[in-house]
């Protein structure tokens, strides 16, 4: 859930707003099962990187969920589709067959209460419900993120203390969370088994309208905010989920840009304040003002619904009137205000608490932004601001984002063009890493480069290129692992909560197809685009948040002196009050619910689960020269979807740190016979998207790890002999001359690196601890760890000289003649069989271009690069820390890989580790992974306020496991929760992707169906197997890195004299 602020986003959503989730989404938990399938868009720009479309919920980061939700299964024409007219106290009120996605929609109405519900159809399995209550605010103490917290702890049919935890241990569910907007709060579930989704549709319902947390004041104080202190003599603290998640949050200069250009976006409606909460604002929150929040606008008469899949309609409505005939319908005043257009520009000067030192110093960030409109804009015009969106800035070789590049006054780009999300559509964009002086230089820039496009207009390739991606984005609607009826009901839900009409958002193909033909009449279509939004719109911000070396510190004093008057203020009694407080809500959170109060939560069976693994039709041949190729036969809606993969082993050691941006390199500085511009054009008009990024996992009970540089595309099945020419040609041809543009990745790449060690420390820690520990992790560190940043630093001076760029210009061919060689090559295709078919001799001409065999060693590396076994702190400045501690089950403790580690490991993240380190130490997460290719076991916090007592909490487990004696029914959920992930619902280009994996790691289908069956008879006994295992983490093999600031790091080296190592990053 978040509020306002888009941006860097955890990326793990897709969202681009980021909405702040109710919880986090730590990208580093899918080691435990597979290395992660980046998505093309998280290698980086090398693949047009899609842009939003007009009345789509997500941020252009990810190409994903460009598009929202299709059938998996492709509809034929519309299906005669008997709905009810009046059923369950619902009313229908239009009904529509939407052919862009093969669904008809049905729009009711409740009777008695006015509640609406937006009825799916289609023959999707992964079926979507959500409800959404607009939510503005009038104050920044974060009401409504808190609420959205404090609903999922605890409610009348479910009374124990947080039914969502139930959920997350014991259903198959595809996607359950929470979101809060600047103006909205939903809560969405999605599940592809019928009687799970039934199941999270009732916890969800009772949750949101009959919650605990409006009666009962800890679950306020829990989620929220409250005052804590273990004895009289301790200076008083504020604690709570939200209050630190925001510290976190306030903690990231990105954050606070996007939440700065917002509020001064819209200086006069609710977006003027922060719906997440402020930390210094959230301790002004009282409880009644909570209660009341709820009592407004938690209430069907403002509430919309969402159904969407294959489950039968009729009981939709029946399950939800069952929730709804108590109330009476009630007007709420929920509107969402306009903001009138200002007729002057305006400029905004902000601070963020940064570092002091020299290194990676920090530097201005500065954009600006329009609200676009006060009038609803109709759809064409939608469309159209797309497209222009992407043709400004959709790729690295777009004019706009080119120019801002080619500056050089700053490091990377932010804003990201048109954001749609809320009431009025607005426009930002600017650069981070920008010179003090330079501050007014970017502005002008903008202005300047969109009057010159505005006279220029696009060339007729770019155009061409811009239409093919997004219409392929458009018709492929993979919104990845987020389900597409959540990403088609976001898309709906940014019109119905306005009150227009939710329906006209799913019709693009009309307005695309007399927009095609605008275009192609040759009409000025742009120009007048950008000076009616742009150019000739005063509703203007230039927003710098500048860097302040003294502010965390102030920050930290303006609190300690809130907390120290308010402690003044006090009598002995009041003291005593807190004291007794803290500790009653300690032991309250630290009493688990006794077993038949769990059993409320209702459970799957076993026998609900297959027995059987699902297989993914592959065929394999063997290729001339050691290549191999495999095929799944998959349907696919003619998409090709295509990876050559190419063993990095050859590569020496001392240039792996260079593979990254040899990757994006390859697309981004053009070929042999054309420009970047003109290549940029091509991927874009022959494809979906072309991606290069390196591959690493350990293997298990092998040494060396395997390591490729991937090739990733797709593109219509009839392209696959297009699509493979330009990945030749990007390969062979690739020109790796063009220094400017690799100076300018280079900046990029270190401030995105400098965000993200503040953002999401967790994944820097976690990365550190396994580079200690074998190859596979040593390799994730170098090309994208700690020693990665360094690297990078180091690299932005050498390639100030001419003689440094030449050596590294010489480096990056090294790698090209190392890497490039048939010998080991492998190429993976999904498609159905006769697009598998035609593209075969494709392939086989890809790979005979190649030589043979390159000359480099095809040895692994050695096993002495890995990093000393050490403690360390990473200290940047954050208001929170990110804590890690880890060993290798394998090496330290003997520990023989058993499905049930998979159980347990869950099963500790939800329970101990969740209410030791995130309940009741106040962090807004805290878990564990266990890398059972490389035997890593981890533990993890995130936006912890706490150290010492986190470690504290992970060293607890073994003894807690130890202890646990399951019942049968508890057994069985933990099971079947995890069976949830294992089977986690996959679009064919996933399925092929991970059969894939599984060919380099060796991992066959006799094995997956073992430990399918270890997962499934997991008895106690193996939590004490496993509680055995980790136990080696607490002892001497255990190793601590975490990412806080220099003052925290300091205080535990006080206290613990050589605990660890303190290295400065920020
Ligand atoms: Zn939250």
């Amino acid at each position: 859930m978040t509020t306002v602020s888009r941006g860097i986003t955890s990326g793990a959503t897709g969202l681009g707003r980021s909405p702040l989730p109710a919880v986090p989404i730590p990208g580093t938990r899918s080691a435990l099962r597979m290395p992660a399938a980046p998505s093309f868009a998280a290698s980086g720009l090398a693949a047009p990187a899609l842009r939003r479309m007009p009345g789509l919920a997500f941020g252009r980061q990810s190409l994903r969920p460009l598009a929202a939700a299709a059938p998996a299964v492709a509809a034929p024409s519309a299906p005669a589709v008997a709905v009810p007219e009046k059923a369950h106290g619902f009313t229908l009120q239009r009904q529509q067959y939407i052919k862009e996605y093969g669904s008809t929609m049905v729009l009711y109405k409740h009777d008695k209460t006015g509640a609406e519900l937006i009825s799916v159809l289609n023959g999707d399995e992964n079926k979507t419900f959500g409800v959404v209550f607009r939510t503005p605010v009038s104050d920044s103490t974060g009401i409504p993120h808190i609420l959205e917290h404090s609903v999922l702890c605890g409610s009348r049919k479910y009374p124990i203390k947080e039914p969502f935890v139930e959920l997350m241990k014991s259903s198959l569910n595809t996607f359950l969370n929470a979101f809060t907007y600047p103006d909205r709060t939903c809560y969405p579930v999605a599940s592809t088994n019928l009687q799970d989704f039934y199941n999270l549709v009732d916890v969800y319902l009772d949750a949101v309208f009959h919650p605990r947390c409006v009666s009962d004041v800890k679950v306020f104080e829990q989620e929220g905010w409250h005052l804590e202190a273990d004895n009289k003599e301790e200076p008083l603290s504020f604690k709570g989920v939200v209050f630190n998640e925001m510290k976190g949050v306030y903690s990231s200069p990105d954050s606070l840009f996007y939440r700065c250009v917002q509020q001064s976006l819209f200086p006069d409606n609710t977006y003027r304040h922060d719906s997440g909460g402020d930390p210094e604002v959230i301790p002004d929150l009282t409880f009644q003002a909570f209660q009341q929040f709820h009592a407004q606008y938690y209430h069907p008469s403002n509430a919309k619904f969402w159904f969407y899949g294959d489950d039968e309609p009729t009981k939709r409505l029946a399950l939800l009137d069952s929730f709804l005939n108590e109330f009476e319908a009630r007007p709420v005043d929920s509107a969402v205000e306009t903001q009138k257009l200002l007729h002057k520009p305006r400029s905004v000067t902000e601070y963020y608490a940064a570092g002091d030192g020299e290194e990676g110093e920090q530097k201005a960030y500065v954009g600006t932004s329009w609200v676009l409109s006060d009038t609803p804009l109709d759809v064409e015009t939608e469309l159209a601001l797309g497209f222009l969106d992407y043709l400004l800035l959709g790729t690295p070789a777009a004019p706009l984002r080119k120019a801002l590049n080619d500056s050089r006054l700053g490091d990377a780009v932010i804003g990201g063009g048109v954001d749609d999300e809320l009431k009025q559509p607005c426009f930002t964009l600017g650069l981070k890493g920008v010179d003090a002086e330079s501050r007014d230089k970017v502005e002008a820039l903008i202005l300047t480069k969109l009057e010159e496009l505005a006279q220029t207009g696009f060339s007729a390739s770019a155009i061409e290129a811009a239409v093919n991606t997004i219409e392929f984005s458009l018709r492929e609607n993979n919104t990845g692992s987020f389900p597409r009826g959540l990403s088609l009901m976001l898309r709906a839900v940014g019109a119905w909560i306005y009150d227009r009409d939710p329906f006209t958002q799913m019709q693009w193909e009309d307005a695309l197809k007399s927009f095609k033909a605008k275009l192609s009449s040759g009409s000025d279509v742009f120009g007048p685009l950008i000076r009616r939004f742009l150019l000739d719109n005063p509703h203007r911000v230039t927003v710098a948040l500048l860097p302040d070396p003294a502010k965390a510190a102030a920050t930290e004093a303006k609190e300690r002196a809130r907390l120290d008057a308010v402690r003044g203020a006090m009598g002995e009694q009041q003291v005593e009050e807190v004291v007794a407080n803290t500790a009653a809500l300690k032991e309250l959170q630290e009493t688990p619910d006794p077993p038949e109060a769990l059993a409320c939560i209702p459970a799957l069976q076993l026998s609900d689960i297959p027995p059987t693994i699902t297989k993914v039709p592959t065929a394999t041949r063997a290729l001339a020269d050691g290549a191999t190729l495999l095929t799944h036969d998959l349907f696919t809606n003619d998409v090709l979807y295509l990876e050559a993969a190419f063993d990095m082993r050859p590569v020496p050691s001392r240039l792996l740190p260079l593979v990254p941006l040899f990757c994006r390199s390859l697309t981004q500085m053009g070929t042999a016979k054309e420009s970047f511009v003109e290549l940029t054009e091509r991927i874009g008009r022959k494809t979906g998207g072309i991606s290069v990024y390196p591959f690493t996992s350990a293997v298990r009970g092998k040494a060396d790890p395997i390591a490729y540089v991937m090739v990733r595309g797709k593109a219509m099945g009839g392209k696959a002999a297009d699509m493979l020419e330009l990945m030749s040609d990007v390969l062979l041809t690739a020109r790796l001359d063009d220094r400017q543009r690799f100076t300018q990745m280079v900046a990029e790449t270190k401030a995105g690196m400098e965000s993200g060690i503040i953002s999401g420390g967790h994944g820097y820690a976690a990365k550190r601890l396994s580079a200690q520990r074998g190859l596979a992790g040593w390799l994730s560190e170098t090309m994208g760890g700690l020693s990665y940043l360094e690297f990078i630093r180091g690299l932005a001076k050498r390639i100030e000289s001419d003689d440094g760029w030449q050596a590294v210009q010489a480096d990056l061919e090294a790698i090209r003649t190392a890497l490039l060689q048939r010998k080991g090559a492998l190429v993976n295709m999904t498609a159905d069989s006769s697009t598998l078919a035609s593209a075969e001799g494709a392939v086989e001409a890809f790979l005979g271009a190649l030589p043979a065999a390159s000359a480099g060693a095809a040895s692994c590396w050695a096993q002495g690069l890995l990093l000393p076994r050490a403690s360390e702190a990473l200290t940047v400045p954050t208001q929170v820390n990110y804590v890690a501690k880890g060993a290798n089950l394998y090496e330290d403790a003997g520990y023989q890989l058993d499905g049930s580690a998979y159980v347990v490991e869950k099963y500790l993240g939800n329970t101990w580790l969740w209410d030791r380190v995130r309940v009741v130490g106040g962090a807004y997460g805290g878990f564990c992974q266990f890398d059972s290719h490389s035997g890593m076991f981890q533990y993890l916090s995130y936006r912890d306020p706490n150290l010492l007592d986190t470690i504290e909490a992970y060293d607890g487990s073994a003894e807690y496991l130890r202890g646990l004696d399951l019942n049968k029914d508890e057994l069985t959920k933990a099971i079947i929760g995890t069976m949830g992930d294992i089977d986690s619902y996959q679009l064919p280009d996933a399925k092929g992707y991970s059969a894939m994996v599984r060919h380099m790691l060796g991992v066959s289908d006799e094995e997956r169906q073992m430990r399918r069956e270890q997962i499934l008879a997991t008895s106690n006994k193996d939590f004490k197997t496993f509680a055995d295992a980790i136990e080696c983490v607490r002892g001497p093999a255990g190793r601590v890195v975490a990412v806080t600031n220099a003052d925290k790091a300091k205080a535990v080296l006080d206290e613990k004299p050589g605990f660890w190592d303190v290295k400065r990053v920020l």
